[in-house]
């Protein structure tokens, strides 16, 4: 995982059109917001943080693929609980992925 680095510098960190995974913070310390993209992470980021909940940090990490993103959310959303997502990563429609945290209702 990168980071933290501002959130008003996504395109300066965030480089290569990539599926990954995210993390939002206030303080760039705790982990607030934990997302992810199948497609494009810095479109992703910019639109999350958009969203107004006063973010200010990220960090990221690219995956090679959707299905590794979605697995990468799930381990930080189990890892970290960040406050501001009030429901397990959903698994996308049309896919049969499971969460890969042992003990979790949805692996
Ligand atoms: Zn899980």
């Amino acid at each position: 995982m990168k980071g933290p680095y501002p959130l008003s510098k996504v395109d300066s960190y965030v480089t290569r059109t990539s599926p990954g995974a995210y993390i939002l913070s206030r303080d760039g310390k705790v982990a607030h917001y934990v997302g992810r993209s199948n497609t494009d992470l810095a479109q992703r980021i910019k639109s999350s943080a958009q969203e107004g909940l006063g973010y200010k940090y990220f960090w990221f990490e690219y995956t090679t693929s959707p299905m590794r993103a979605y697995y990468l959310e799930c381990e930080w959303w189990h890892k970290y609980a960040p406050v501001d997502n009030t429901n397990h990563p959903a698994v996308p429609p049309g896919t049969y992925w499971r969460c890969p945290v042992p003990g979790c209702p949805w692996s």
